[in-house]
């Protein structure tokens, strides 16, 4: 059996939602957590898009379950002479990686990972991590490693300056050289019994474990975090020895939001503030909410 990046991921950040993940592949927790199609679409323009930066490459168009053809595939295009590879595919101690764009350097090597963020985030470092690692082992010779992702300064219908590249080859080097026993210990823990793993910060970072229904306890009803406060005021709160919102007596230094709220579930009732017709009277019809 071979892992995924995505699959070393996960196990980086939990090795028991690791092993949920492989033993159990139809958990309705993990059905819940997919992809919907338009974050799917999203990807696949965003990606498209980007090739544009690197044209001419050779596609690996074969379907993504059929791995051994598409290493096969990408080591013909790159026994071809290619110079630039897009989705090219790695097999190499077990572990699958995909690269988005793999291009021939004067010497060696650069991968190129597009993402449709902002800006770096840490978890792309590792992505690219473990992409450095399988491809290196696969005995390709890797000088660069690079994140291209999206410019927050481009404005449409201008998208001459869409893509921002940021060479991070000496981050995912540095964590690429660890790779290799952690991988290592993952897959012994895949062929054991549940890994016994204490639940933590981990299980939001860099994700939100789907497994946590099955790890964390069951929240109180109106658990103190739902209370509109800052991070500050609720750990003095919880120091205070308060448990829900239901807990919190009146005359609390809380703001006007959170009293409201407090009153509004202490008495089970909707709060509907004297001032609030006057406040919304500022405003014309028709209008028009937008959340985010
Ligand atoms: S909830 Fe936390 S401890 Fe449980 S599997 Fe997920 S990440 Fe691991």
């Amino acid at each position: 059996m071979h892992l995924s990046r995505t699959r070393i991921l996960n196990g980086l950040q939990c090795p028991k939602q690791l092993w949920w993940r492989v033993h159990e592949p139809g958990a309705a927790e993990l059905l819940r957590s997919m992809p919907s199609q338009w974050e799917l679409e999203e990807g696949r323009k965003v990606a498209e898009l980007a090739r544009t930066h690197a044209p001419g490459g050779v596609l690996i168009d074969i379907p993504h379950g059929s791995v051994r053809d598409r290493v096969t595939a990408t080591e013909e295009a790159l026994g071809s002479g290619a110079r630039v590879i897009y989705e090219a595919a790695f097999l190499a101690g077990g572990v699958y990686a995909q690269v988005d764009i793999l291009e021939r350097l004067d010497r060696g090597f650069a991968l190129t990972e597009v993402k449709s963020s902002l800006s770096v985030k840490p978890p792309h470092l590792n992505d690219l991590a473990v992409q450095v690692h399988v491809v290196s082992a696969s005995g390709i010779d890797v000088r660069a490693a690079n994140v291209m992702h999206l410019n927050r300064d481009c404005v449409h219908p201008d998208l001459t300056n869409l893509f921002v590249i940021e060479d991070v080859t000496a981050e995912a080097a540095t964590i690429a050289v660890r790779l290799p026993p952690r991988i290592a210990a993952l897959q012994v823990a895949l062929g054991g019994s549940l890994p016994d793993v204490a639940i933590g910060r981990h299980c939001d970072d860099p994700h939100p474990c789907p497994f946590k229904s099955r790890c964390w306890p069951v929240p109180l009803p109106h658990e103190l975090k739902s209370l509109y406060q800052s991070h500050t005021q609720l750990v003095d709160l919880e120091a205070a020895g308060y448990a829900t919102i239901l807990d919190l007596p009146p005359g609390l230094d809380l703001n006007a939001i959170a009293e409201r709220q407090r009153r509004a579930v202490q008495t089970g009732r909707m709060v509907v503030e004297p001032g609030l017709a006057e406040a919304l009277r500022v405003f014309e019809p028709p209008l028009a909410y937008l959340d985010f």
